[in-house]
């Protein structure tokens, strides 16, 4: 057992929780050449970490929707943790989801729930894992158990860096660029090298797992594994991106100010993962098929299906209020704009409801959300999104840039700004927020990282669309269509 492994639990926590452990065990975060001491203060993060604090005060706000009766303890565990068994638990489960998700709207995808489930689905199928070895069940299931009991927040990293695509991570020219594993010890295994991206540095632990498609070559091995470790591993480093928080007022940057996760490069600088956090070893076959297999592909979708449908109801809300505010509702190129955004919030609404009337048992007697509409609908929100942000652009136009800030608001030239700002139905004190709320979310940094998110979070959308294509049997629709043909080539025949 690790040291942490070993501390008396609490069950789900409250914000000031997380705060704490933040400020007790904070991991290496490198922001613009310096370290991060504390991640709960520092300009960088420190709003990033408030709204992820937040979630956290939520779950006692809504204990009912936001937690259920631990399996082994008996006290309020978060119930993104759950296993469901039937589906009015899975649909507890969505609930529960939702409510963290329509706190940002969905702006941060992110919030723990991601990761939760990901380690549930992994969890509830573990035995998948006990065929290599029944040790990494087992350590997969307590791992479980741990992070449930104390309400853990996991990041994650799956792809390796972006040097050279036309080879695999063994024939980079560095054999160490993609983080491989250096050595076994009786301790465990020793990583070293580099995993591309993971949003939400600011957590208590991280998962590295398989993502792309492991060769089944012995000089691939090395780079198959599945491990969780804290995130304040020494060895282990997160170098992040620029803020997207700017320190400005929230009336200025109402989404940056609130809402950055911040995501980070991470280096492994020969950090010890114990025996009892690798789940997954050298087994490139068990590598790729588990996420599917074992049900964390499709809880994760499930996720992503909730986040998208909160976020397409945030649009629909924006786009909405600009409209009103002035006055272009007439327009029938802005109602056909409006209409799209509303068929996408259904569609991803539909979506949603399908995966859920449709979820199955699967194998581990675990009540899972159909594949098929959750797949769909990963493959179709990258399109949607980008899309979305444009037809804010559109309907905003020149509002998304001009557009004062809370000093000229507040300035020598206020009276100005009072009555050159005024809309149809808002006066400059609403119009003015709305339309900040507009940039931030169309034309600001933190707006175009949203729609990279939405683009590649889940996977590079052309090889998601290939999977899409190789996984699903068509045979039934080209034989409805060769019938067709069949039937008209001998009606042709008998001359009809
Ligand atoms: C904002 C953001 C947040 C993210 N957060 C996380 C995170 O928390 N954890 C995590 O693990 N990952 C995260 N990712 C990474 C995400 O998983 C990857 O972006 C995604 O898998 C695509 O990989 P890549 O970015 O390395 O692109 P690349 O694989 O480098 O692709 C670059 C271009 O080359 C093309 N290309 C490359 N190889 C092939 C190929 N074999 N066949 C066809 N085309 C190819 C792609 O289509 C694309 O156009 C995040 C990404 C973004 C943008």
């Amino acid at each position: 057992m690790t040291t942490t492994d070993t501390k008396p639990t609490t069950g789900a926590r409250r914000g000031a929780d997380l705060l704490d452990r933040l400020q007790r065990e904070p991991p290496e975060l490198w922001h613009r050449g310096e370290r991060i001491a504390d991640p709960t203060t520092h300009p960088a993060t420190r709003r990033g970490v408030r709204s992820l604090a937040r979630l956290y005060d939520l779950q006692w706000e809504q204990p009912d929707v936001m937690l259920f009766d631990s399996p082994t303890t008996g006290s309020k565990v978060g119930r993104s943790f759950l296993i469901p068994r039937t589906l009015e638990e899975l649909v507890s489960v969505s609930r529960a989801m939702k409510t963290w998700a329509d706190a940002s709207f969905g702006l941060m995808g992110r919030s723990p729930d991601y990761i939760n489930r990901s380690m549930t689905g992994w969890a509830a199928g573990a035995s998948h894992l006990d065929q290599v070895d029944p040790r990494f069940g087992a350590n997969l299931r307590r791992y479980h158990e741990y992070i449930r009991e104390n309400d853990l927040c996991l990041t994650h990293t799956l792809s390796s860096p972006q040097s050279n695509r036309s080879v695999h991570a063994a024939r980079q020219a560095d054999p160490f660029l993609a983080a491989k594993v250096k050595e076994e010890t009786d301790a465990g295994i020793v990583l070293r090298g580099c995993r591309m991206l993971a949003t939400l540095p600011i957590s208590d632990e991280i998962m590295v797992f398989p993502s792309t498609f492991l060769r089944n070559d012995p000089e691939d091995q090395p780079y198959a594994y599945g491990i969780c470790i804290p995130s304040a591993t020494p060895g282990l480093r997160f170098l992040c991106r620029e803020t997207l928080d700017y320190g400005r007022p929230t009336h200025d940057h109402p989404l940056g100010s609130r809402f950055d996760e911040m995501d980070a490069v991470v280096i492994f600088d020969d950090v010890l993962v114990p025996w009892e956090r690798v789940f997954l070893y050298r087994d490139v076959p068990h590598c790729n098929e588990g996420y599917h297999k074992t049900g964390a592909l499709a809880n994760m979708a499930h996720q992503v299906v909730v986040k998208n449908l909160a976020k397409t109801e945030y649009l629909m809300g924006l786009a909405s209020l600009i409209v009103n505010a002035i006055a272009i509702e007439s327009f029938q190129h802005v109602q056909e704009k409006l209409a799209e955004i509303w068929i996408n919030m259904e569609t991803m609404r539909a979506f949603l409801k399908v995966a859920e009337v449709e979820a199955s048992l699967d194998e581990f007697g675990v009540m899972r959300p159909a594949w098929d509409p959750l797949d769909a609908a990963r493959n179709l929100y990258p399109r949607l999104y980008p899309r979305m942000i444009e037809i804010i652009q559109h309907l905003g136009a020149s509002g998304l840039v001009a557009m004062p800030t809370e000093a000229d608001v507040n300035g020598p030239l206020q009276d100005e700004v009072k009555r050159f700002f005024q809309a149809a139905r808002a006066d400059a004190h609403e119009r003015i927020p709305l339309f900040r709320l507009a940039w931030d979310t169309a034309l600001s940094s933190f707006g175009p990282r949203q729609v990279l998110y939405e683009r590649y979070f889940f996977g590079d959308p052309v090889r998601m669309a290939g999977n899409l294509v190789s996984s699903h049997d068509r045979t039934r629709y080209m034989d409805r269509v060769r019938d067709f043909l069949a039937a008209a080539r001998a009606e042709a025949l008998a001359g009809v």
